[in-house]
């Protein structure tokens, strides 16, 4: 017997009119039908459709943010990731090469490579990265050289590029009449740290730190930084010592919610929040000065404490 759900007329007429639904009672025997009023099929009105955009819209406003923050953490992790992975591989390096602290400075890429004036006399000196001044292009768009050990002591260390990348640093370098190419790198090594160009560069009253036994409190002493975007140059992070103008030579990177990953001699890293508004010029894609004055100025106060400590002080 065929049931009255399985008769395509049925079907049919439940789906343009009042269902009917019929049953049998057991006591009579009769078969009595319901019909379901008020029942009608139609879309949505304007207003309810209106009502459901809003909620959606709502829904969107609160998770936004939490995604956005989420993303943003996400991000720090993996800057944090990578300056780790860097300061192991400066302790390995460093390990090879009996505790002599990898070269750090500025300088030619290469014997013939370079349109720098800031070599200093001292010819081609390979450090931890290449890196030359700000107009010397290559030195900032090509990831090849980071890796290949020809150009970077750590080259045989860390076998990808995007290990020296900030996952936050979106700036680029515009080349004339060629394009805009995205930044290579976003890190710098504290310039007391492993100088090995002219010591006449440094500030004679504070520490090189040319091995690792010189590094004496080693929780409190620089090595890494993220870079501010449009200061990033050197393979070295220039801070004006005490004594000389109080003035930014390179700006440390604020784009993790006003904070930089900056890491340790120790081995620990840590998201610094930078506190004066002047130690975070916006990222414009432009190129920040060596001579940018800030007096009184906390976050360079830190800077200085953290890169070194004057010789005549015992430790
Ligand atoms: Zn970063
Ligand atoms: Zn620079």
């Amino acid at each position: 017997m065929q049931r009255p759900w399985e008769n395509r007329r049925y079907l049919l007429q439940s789906c343009v009119a009042p269902p009917v639904l019929t049953y049998s009672s057991r006591a009579t025997g009769k078969m009595t039908n319901i019909s379901i009023k008020n029942h009608t099929l139609r879309g949505f009105s304007l207003i309810e459709l209106l009502v459901v955009v809003a909620v959606v819209a709502i829904l969107c406003g609160m998770l936004l943010p939490v995604l956005a923050k989420a993303r943003g953490q996400a991000r720090l992790a993996r800057c944090i990731n990578n300056q780790r992975q860097l300061l192991l591989t400066w302790h390995l390096y460093n390990g090879d090469n009996r505790e002599m602290a990898a070269a750090n400075g500025h300088g030619m890429v290469s014997p013939g490579i370079s349109l720098s004036s800031s070599a200093s006399g001292s010819g081609f000196k390979k450090f931890w990265v290449p890196g030359d001044d700000h107009f010397y292009y290559p030195a900032f768009t090509n990831a090849q050289w980071l890796t290949d050990p020809q150009y970077a002591l750590f080259g045989s260390y860390v076998g990808s590029a995007s290990t020296y990348k900030c996952p936050e640093d979106r700036g680029t370098v515009t080349i004339p009449n060629v394009g805009k190419f995205p930044h290579v790198r976003s890190y710098s090594m504290n310039e007391y740290v492993g100088w090995s160009l002219d010591p006449g560069e440094l500030n004679p009253a504070y520490r090189t730190f040319t091995k690792s036994s010189d590094m004496r409190a080693p929780a409190d002493l620089l090595v890494f930084q993220d870079v501010h975007p449009d200061s990033i140059c050197f393979p070295a992070f220039v801070v004006r010592m005490p004594g000389e103008p109080d003035q930014f030579y390179h700006y440390p990177s604020s784009l993790h919610n006003e904070r930089g990953v900056v890491t340790f001699a120790d081995g620990h890293a840590e998201a610094h929040r930078w506190a004066d508004p002047r130690t975070r010029p916006p990222a414009t894609g432009g190129l920040l000065a060596h001579w940018n004055d800030s007096p009184n100025n906390p976050d360079l106060a830190w800077l200085r404490t953290h890169s070194s400590y004057r010789v005549d002080v015992q430790n």
